[in-house]
């Protein structure tokens, strides 16, 4: 099949006036070619991808060597995948500490983009009930064999189910129908309950240092690139509003680390940007994070 491409409005405002934000390359082609174009809205300032592949040949952008999002606890493992995998598991504890401000009893939640719901089966063992959602289908089996209800589209949830905690981690910057998603998702939540995202931060200090090389831009997988502002416009179309934001620091290490390898960045000028983004994310300003997790929630009288 051949790769086609489409040319949108901007997601969030539908303005048609976009200014070239950067010219990038996807990390995972041999040429390194900067054939991509991010662009940003001259109306609302969101940025994103533009042109950007079709819902039908984005699947082969998935399907590149070296991209596995999904390394299980099941699987045998290396040395290296051993340590991802006693990170993320500490991780998962963190994620839950984050939640729990806002939701300390059992209740309902829904992980969009639950891959092999590690996520979902650390909230289990407090007796939560756990609903996922995954597009990838291997993924999906290996979360339904950890008893958990997985659907392959948030479109197939009925919608008289209602969730006390919605979560999409790093997940946003990857959904084709952007609006119709968030709708659903609103729909979903109960009146009281909390949509946390994580998404990368294009603002982030090590963004800013990286240029094209930042590796959260990893065009065409990223369709957008969200900022604090950016965000809050976004969801105030839907009545939704910022409730919290902070960070996660294992990110911070890990883009730090990646994008140093795709700008061959040597030792010293790598440790001074990293010790860069740490101090000015935790000292100054969580919007300096090269991942911001945002907690939003229903205004008052918007069902
Ligand atoms: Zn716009």
């Amino acid at each position: 099949m051949t790769e086609s491409f489409e040319i949108i409005n901007c997601p969030v405002c539908g303005s048609e006036k976009q200014d070239l934000y950067l010219k990038t390359f996807d990390r995972f082609d041999r040429d390194r070619k900067d054939k991509f174009e991010i662009v940003q809205c001259s109306n609302c300032q969101f940025i994103f991808l533009n042109p950007r592949p079709t819902l039908e040949s984005l699947d082969r952008h998935y399907a590149v060597e070296g991209y596995d999002p999904f390394i299980s606890a099941d699987e045998k493992q290396s040395l290296r995948d051993k340590f991802y995998l006693a990170l993320r598991k500490f991780n998962l504890s963190v994620k839950h500490r984050k939640i729990k401000k806002f939701k300390s009893t059992p209740g309902k939640i829904l992980d969009i983009g639950c891959a092999t719901g590690e996520f979902l089966a650390y909230y289990k063992q407090y007796y939560w009930q756990c609903t996922g959602v995954e597009v990838d289908a291997g993924a999906r089996d290996l979360a339904r064999e950890k008893n958990i209800k997985v659907f392959s589209s948030v479109h197939e949830i009925p919608d008289q189910e209602k969730f006390d905690v919605i979560t999409l981690w790093h997940v946003l910057e990857h959904v084709h129908d952007l609006n119709k998603s968030i709708e659903k998702i609103k729909k979903m939540m109960n009146k009281d309950g909390v949509l946390v995202i994580a998404v990368p931060n294009i603002l982030s200090c090590d963004s800013q240092k990286y240029g094209k090389n930042w590796v959260a831009l990893d065009t065409p997988r990223h369709l957008y690139h969200y900022t604090v502002e950016t965000i809050q416009r976004l969801f105030s179309k839907y009545h939704m509003n910022l409730v919290r934001k902070d960070t996660l620091m294992l990110d911070i290490l890990y883009n730090n680390l990646l994008s140093k390898q795709l700008a061959k960045t040597s030792f010293f000028p790598f440790i001074r940007i990293l010790f860069l983004s740490l101090f000015k994310t935790y000292i100054l300003s969580s919007k300096y994070s090269s991942t911001l997790v945002y907690y939003f929630k229903k205004e008052e009288n918007h069902e």
